[in-house]
């Protein structure tokens, strides 16, 4: 079993991968819409799904695919019952063209596409195209893709795909529908992960899950892949320390300790505490990002606010109390921001530290300063 399969050998993105719209979680802005148009009948051409990796852009397209040769009722498609919907299913559907065009830049298959796209459909009342990362086209793709959409056969719809529309030439968006899919929300991921682990069988603590969707920023993709990597570990448990080691993370140990250094205004300790840190094989963004969590956590706890809401374990929680102790509410959020600011400066940094170190001695100073 490789890494990134699930136990049955196929990756658990796939296996989990959305079979019709209201499985598409998050875009209901666009899945509503696309019913809508479905069921009054009014198909468009061609379509642009813009958006960040991972947010169902390509599955909505399959479904789309689907939805317009399904055989059931209107309402009901795409049924995934129907002979039609289970063809594209099971990827055996010749009506469907996927064409990924950064893999080759699209040069074959457009040229490919302009030659075939005027043959009616195999089987289904329209021919779907789809082309993902479609900004990855070159020059003479682009124009063969326009020549096509300025007169597309009836039975053609075009589903271009991209994260990055400003790449897009004009002439090929003004033809378009353009629909744009948000990141996921943290929420909605880790509910969907949840649901994933106990299907699969998958023993996880919260505080893993959430960091495994935390990281993953928005892609439900990455975050199934990493979720995938970690079950393919055969340990009994998936701990949240066990996430941290996998994404090179920072222990909430070390990161208590800068912590604990920081409200004792100890510079020395501070700055010692993070170069270890680093030389010890840390990306300094991430401690950097790692303490304003930490931060916000003591944030949180201080308000009153639900234990869960802080990402961490009982020990953790804990300790976190027993800092807030000997620590004002007018600190902790003098620090929350300084420490914040400069991590916006870290973007881009050549000593990728200094931001932090800089953040650190400027937390230290303030506290200090207010004591004189
Ligand atoms: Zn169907």
């Amino acid at each position: 079993m490789g890494a990134g399969e699930g136990m049955n050998g196929q990756a658990l993105y796939r296996r989990w991968r959305s079979q019709n719209f209201d499985e598409i979680i998050a875009q209901e802005h666009v899945t509503r819409t696309l019913q809508n148009a479905l069921r009054a009948g009014r198909i468009a051409h061609a379509y642009l799904f813009t958006g960040p990796r991972g947010t169902g852009k390509t599955s909505t397209a399959r479904i789309l695919a689907k939805a317009v040769n399904c055989l059931a009722e209107p309402a009901e498609r795409p049924c995934n019952r129907c002979a039609r919907c289970q063809a594209v299913n099971e990827g055996r559907d010749l009506d469907l063209i996927e064409i990924d065009a950064a893999s080759n830049r699209g040069i074959d298959e457009i040229r490919d596409l302009r030659d075939k796209v005027a043959f009616v459909p195999n089987e289904g009342r329209y021919k779907v195209y789809v082309v993902d990362e479609v900004h990855m086209l070159t020059t003479e793709a682009f124009n063969a893709l326009l020549k096509t959409l300025e007169e597309p056969p009836a039975h053609v719809i075009f589903v271009l795909a991209t994260t990055e529309p400003q790449r897009i030439p004009a002439t090929i968006l003004s033809r378009c529908q353009r629909f744009d899919f948000r990141r996921i929300p943290l929420a909605d991921l880790s509910r969907k992960l949840e649901r994933i682990s106990q299907a699969e069988g998958i023993r996880i603590e919260p505080a893993a899950l959430e960091a495994i969707a935390r990281r993953a920023g928005g892609s439900f993709r990455d975050a199934e892949s990493l979720l995938d990597q970690l079950a393919a570990s055969g340990d009994a448990e998936i701990t949240l320390e066990r996430v941290r080691e996998l994404l090179g993370g920072v222990s909430a140990q070390a990161v208590g300790d800068l912590v604990d250094a920081w409200i004792a205004a100890d510079l020395a300790q501070g700055l010692r505490l993070i170069n270890r840190l680093i030389d010890g094989g840390s990306d300094a963004r991430q401690v950097h990002q790692e303490l304003i969590e930490y931060l916000r956590g003591l944030l949180l706890l201080r308000a009153g606010g639900d234990e869960r809401l802080v990402n961490t374990t009982p020990e953790v929680l804990a300790r976190m109390r027993s800092q807030l102790a000997g620590l004002s509410l007018g600190r902790l959020v003098e620090g929350l921001k300084l420490f914040s600011q400069g991590e916006v400066a870290a973007r881009g940094d050549v000593r990728p530290q200094l931001p932090l170190e800089l953040a650190f001695a400027q937390a230290v100073l303030a506290a200090s300063g207010r004591e004189e």
